[in-house]
């Protein structure tokens, strides 16, 4: 969710100590580092007259800790690519489903406190029963939208024109400020339920404030006080099995 404003923003990449260093020069003050979940991949953001030289020396200063970061994502739980035959794990807003198949019409549906059932004929493929289960996900989120986005706007005090769902590789949301657009990523559905809130209040904070900066962090303090609880959980929940920065 960090790349709001790609017009402004000049990507590249660099290799420096043997990493692959992604660089985007924008509109900001200072230099920063981070390395994103859930792959270590390190990304340095910085003001745009700056040139590549200063980048290769912090970040050749900052080795140690972007190693350490590295290591730490290295043992977070990670869930591996789903096959959607009976008995595998799948999460639904946080909680841990197992997998029920039943020949039939195409459905999905919870049964009680912990059955996920797929409802398929028999030779439906893999990819489509994936397809069938993001949909259903796209229908939970947004079946809980209208009531949040009702609330959040309110407390953050802007309004969206349009907030829709979508998969997403490398953010977990993202606001386009000038159309007031904004999208929350699919995979939210598997995440506890203040996650999908967390970033819903991110993303309608930058329609305030588009910058990451003080302003913005005393946005979220304001409307949001436990806001990087809520970070912390979707960082340390269960990851799907792809590249998911932000
Ligand atoms: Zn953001």
């Amino acid at each position: 969710m960090s790349e709001m404003h790609e017009n402004d923003e000049i990507h590249s990449k660099l290799i420096i100590g043997g990493l692959s260093v992604d660089v985007i020069r924008k509109d900001i003050k200072n230099l920063h580092i981070s390395v994103m979940p859930p792959n270590g991949r390190v990304r340095v953001a910085i003001p745009k007259h700056v040139n590549d030289d200063r980048v290769r020396s912090a970040v050749v200063t900052k080795l140690a800790w972007i190693k350490k970061q590295q290591n730490d994502f290295e043992k977070q739980p990670r869930q591996s690519e789903r096959e959607m035959v009976a008995g595998e794990s799948h999460y639904f807003f946080g909680r841990r489903y197992r997998l029920e198949v039943v020949e039939g019409k195409a459905n999905i549906s919870i049964r009680g406190n912990s059955t996920l059932r797929l409802t398929a004929p028999k030779k439906l493929t893999k990819e489509k029963r994936l397809k069938l289960l993001d949909e259903w996900y796209r229908e939970q989120i947004k079946e809980k939208l209208p009531e949040l986005i009702t609330k959040w706007q309110a407390v953050v005090g802007a309004e969206a024109l349009h907030c829709g769902i979508r998969k997403m590789k490398t953010k977990w949301g993202s606001c386009n400020t000038s159309d007031k657009r904004i999208w929350l990523n699919l995979e939210l559905a598997k995440k506890p339920p203040e996650c999908l809130e967390y970033i819903l209040v991110h993303e309608l904070v930058h329609l305030l404030e588009r910058h990451h900066n003080r302003r913005f962090k005393d946005f979220m303090d304001e409307f949001m006080p436990n806001w990087s609880l809520h970070r912390d959980t979707l960082n340390s929940s269960p990851l799907a099995n792809e590249n998911w920065v932000y």
